[in-house]
């Protein structure tokens, strides 16, 4: 599965440690994030992590162009609530595209722990016969 992991500054610290805690889980898949999310999980990790621009720049846009091509089965993305952000029709961009394409999104740890159990579990294989080619997401 190819999972995207997106964190806002105040939430980043809150990512690293969902990372850490189901590393087993996420090592077994391909991870995507923006950069400087992603930078941190690989630092704390040693994950492999395929890494965009930073959210600001871009990256929250970049990680929607793969879910228009059907291609992220997982979001993991720690939106900070309480803080105003740059980028935010990107943020909205993001989350609304997940929603055409069905693709599983948390928004915070309480759903996200949800999702990997779910993952694990093999709750998600559904997304493994909806690839580029296997219809057109509805
Ligand atoms: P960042 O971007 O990982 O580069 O900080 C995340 C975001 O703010 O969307």
């Amino acid at each position: 599965m190819n999972i995207a992991l997106i964190a806002h500054d105040q939430k980043k610290d809150d990512l690293i440690e969902f990372v850490i805690a189901y590393q087993p889980i996420f090592k077994e898949h391909s991870l995507y994030a923006t950069g400087t999310t992603g930078k941190r999980v690989s630092e704390a990790t040693g994950l492999d992590v395929h890494r965009f621009q930073s959210g600001p720049l871009g990256g929250d846009q970049q990680i929607g162009a793969m879910v228009a091509q059907n291609l992220l089965d997982l979001i993991i993305f720690f939106r900070d609530p309480l803080t105003a952000q740059p980028h935010e029709p990107d943020v909205s961009a993001l989350l609304r595209l997940s929603d055409v394409y069905k693709v599983p999104l948390a928004t915070n740890m309480g759903t996200a722990e949800v999702l990997l159990r779910g993952l694990s579990e093999n709750h998600l294989d559904w997304r493994l016969g909806n690839k580029p080619g296997g219809g057109d997401g509805r």
